[in-house]
């Protein structure tokens, strides 16, 4: 164990996602089984500045492991984007004497976290947990799992009303610039088409196989839109445009955020967040707590934060094969 490091704080950041919950607990109790005093700091970088931070007990994590969100609430924080406001974090974190800090969020709050250690030499260890997963080096990130299934829920039940009235849908997913999610649940759905940021798509023969479809008596379609793709309103629009068929529209939004983690979130929080109290027990910063191979590894924040993750192909083309 590094002597110097005796109490460690831990903060959510960024957009809330289900399992970061889990994470937290798993941080508070195994810091203090190791032998840390560890902190919550609430309101993420922003509680960080105006220091509203609490010591945790090992109840203080009691029955959190399945609730979604965040019990210490999270935000964007402008003030911390500023060398001004990190100082003022730096001060809270002097206050308390937490020598080490745990940041469980996404690429944003990893830059913030880099920012820290280059400026402060505060050390830092992130859990990558946000529903896109998109921070490079890891194969998941806590939420993106139960993201994936609320909208295979939804669309499943969108599913019984597109068959019955054998209607077109236009399904919007979040994922930001991503289409992972997109991608992910058309797979586990079954839906007939999805358009991603990462490949083109050319609604003319979208249009064609919807209306070859119908010739074979195929009158129900599912078309799952990444909202960094098009807005499905958009499609709806271009498709009726095209061929006269008007498609139904939902756009599933913030629904998909919440909810109580899936197994595989759970898990997964749990061992980052022991992986992360392990990882500031070593003296290890500056680096991202990542699941590769089935393997948990540390990646250093600057790879985290810089490289892109390609997108499944041979599922968006499997999609395509499943379709006909
Ligand atoms: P999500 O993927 O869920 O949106 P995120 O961690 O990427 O999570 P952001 O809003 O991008 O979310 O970042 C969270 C916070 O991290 C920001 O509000 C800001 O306080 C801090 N942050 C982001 N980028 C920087 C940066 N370059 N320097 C300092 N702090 C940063």
């Amino acid at each position: 164990m590094d002597k110097k490091i005796k109490r460690i704080g831990v903060l959510t950041s960024g957009g809330d996602c289900s399992g970061m919950n889990a994470a937290i607990r798993s941080v508070v109790r195994s810091g203090i089984y190791m032998g840390f005093e560890v902190y919550g700091v609430f309101h993420g970088y922003d509680g960080l500045i105006e220091g509203v931070i609490k010591k945790m007990n090992c109840r203080s994590v009691g029955n959190i492991i399945n609730r979604g969100g965040t019990f210490l609430k999270t935000a964007r924080s402008h003030r911390f984007l500023t060398p001004e406001g990190r100082k003022k974090a730096v001060i809270s974190l002097k206050d308390k004497k937490i020598d080490a800090l745990i940041v469980i969020g996404g690429n944003g709050s990893f830059r913030g976290a880099q920012e820290l250690y280059r400026e402060h030499k505060i050390p830092v260890i992130g859990i990558p947990a946000t529903i896109d997963n998109d921070c490079h080096g890891t194969d998941f990130s806590i939420g993106t799992d139960t993201a994936v299934n609320v909208a295979m829920e939804a669309i499943d039940k969108i599913r019984d009303t597109a068959f019955s009235l054998e209607r077109l849908f236009v399904i919007e997913v979040m994922g930001r610039h991503l289409g992972y999610i997109a991608l992910q649940v058309g797979v586990a759905a079954g839906v007939e088409e999805v358009l991603v940021p990462e490949f083109e798509f050319d609604m003319k023969s979208l249009v064609k196989d919807i209306k070859k479809g119908h010739r074979k008596g195929k009158f129900s379609w599912m078309i799952v839109v990444a909202e960094g793709a098009a807005s499905a309103n958009d499609i709806a629009r271009q498709i009726f445009d095209l061929s006269g068929f008007r498609p139904r529209v939902t756009v599933l939004g913030y629904l998909q955020r919440g909810g109580s983690p899936t197994a595989m979130d759970r898990i997964l929080a749990t061992r980052f967040g022991k992986a992360a109290v392990d990882a500031i027990a070593r003296g290890d910063c500056d680096k991202m707590v990542a699941m590769s191979a089935n393997t948990i590894q540390l990646i250093d924040f600057k790879t985290a934060c810089s490289g892109k993750k390609d997108l499944n192909r041979d599922d968006y083309n499997l999609i395509k094969i499943l379709a006909i």
